[in-house]
């Protein structure tokens, strides 16, 4: 507006604001942009909560190439929240308190910490567990582990200590007694002497009622770190599951125990794990539907996922449950291991295997920031 004598005359206030919302508009195509100062080597991939004119976003997105930057939407606004993900390291997360989201570009810097590792005690209690350890099949399953959380599961190392054989081991306490079964008999070889822990398993199916973890832990046991027994049969209370099953004992302090048959696929121990480190012991093909030809409408995974319930090809693991294997407080890292609250984690949250998009605490357990294979060739993109 021009008038005579008086150059220019700023607008009212309605138009001056306008004026600033313009500008804004032009501020939002400088993207705030994440950096990772100490990685390099591989793609990033983060999922990132804010606001972005006057609308939350919660766990949006964005990934990075190798050595590159990650530029993303123009967040305006907290509640903010950044997880991190990258090939050979532990995700990090940046609450609300460590982000400032403005109207101008925000740069974030995230430094990666290297993968983290854990020790698995692991005990041969029967006969046929011996054998399968010198047929070899013992190395690949504890491979196939590591590989699950560590390669494709981005930064958990699962170092399995050297099997130790217990199979000669008496079932006895600390006094030398016969240790009692359930029925509070004592467990001698009829003439009162005391029986040796492989001749016990192998007619006696491992639970993972309170009077069996009692027992195997006076024969063998390691604190602080899951124990894997390696038996001939598992039940699931006066079920026997048979020798080709695993199980996890969730009831805490047994949370500590695995138990294995001795004709377990290669890829049950890693799912055990997950059931541990997820304090979780559902499965996904509970949350979809069972079949090889399950569409992406229908549900989000298939036999490949390592927490499928019955499949020998588990390979993948989603964005969403490396999550929750490092920081949901009630999994392993945190209750055995230390690694959360004041360990080297220290985000704790209460996660569940939900599949829902708009949970502050934990993204979706379907939560897939890079494609994972799926059966007969198909992939499930990105979500
Ligand atoms: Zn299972």
């Amino acid at each position: 507006m021009w008038n005579k004598g008086k150059g220019w005359v700023p607008p009212g206030f309605l138009g001056l604001g306008f004026l600033i919302f313009l500008l804004q508009l032009g501020f939002s195509f400088s993207e705030d942009v994440i950096q990772f100062p100490n990685y390099t080597t591989g793609e990033t991939g983060v999922l990132v909560d804010g606001d972005w004119f006057g609308i939350f976003y919660n766990d949006e997105r964005f990934s990075g190439a190798a050595g590159q930057d990650i530029l993303m939407w123009n967040f305006t606004s907290n509640p903010g929240e950044i997880i991190a993900f990258a090939a050979g390291n532990a995700p990090v997360i940046k609450e609300d308190n460590a982000i400032t989201w403005s109207w101008d570009q925000d740069i974030v810097k995230i430094d990666f910490n290297g993968p983290l590792s854990i020790d698995v005690a692991i005990w041969l209690v029967t006969v046929d567990a011996v054998k399968r350890l010198n047929a070899g099949d013992f190395e690949y399953l504890c491979w196939h582990a590591s590989y699950i959380w560590e390669v494709e599961g981005r930064g958990l190392i699962i170092n399995c200590l050297p099997p130790v054989d217990v199979t000669g081991r008496k079932m006895v306490d600390g006094g030398g007694r016969p240790l009692n079964d359930d029925f509070g008999n004592p467990i001698t070889d009829g003439r009162g002497h005391p029986i040796s822990a492989g001749a016990y398993y192998a007619n006696h199916p491992f639970d993972c009622g309170a009077g069996e973890l009692a027992r195997i832990k006076q024969v063998a046991h390691k604190p602080q770190m899951l124990n894997v027994y390696f038996t001939h049969e598992v039940a699931s209370g006066d079920v026997i599951a048979g020798s080709s099953y695993g199980l996890w004992c969730q009831t805490i302090p047994d949370n500590d125990v695995i138990a294995m048959g001795s004709d377990t696929d290669i890829t049950v121990l890693s799912h055990e794990i997950g059931h541990a480190l997820m304090n979780e012991t559902g499965h996904v093909d509970k949350i979809s539907v069972d079949d090889d030809s399950c569409s992406i409408a229908e549900c989000f995974f298939d036999r490949m996922n390592v927490m499928h319930g019955a499949s020998s090809i588990r390979w993948t693991v989603t964005e969403g449950q490396i999550f929750r294997a490092f920081y949901n407080q009630d999994g392993i890292l945190n209750q055995i291991y230390g690694i959360g609250p004041g360990g080297s984690l220290n985000h704790p949250r209460k996660c569940g295997t939900w599949i829902e998009t708009d949970k502050p605490d934990c993204p979706p357990v379907q939560k897939r920031l890079w494609p994972d294979e799926g059966v007969n060739g198909t992939t499930w993109p990105p979500n």
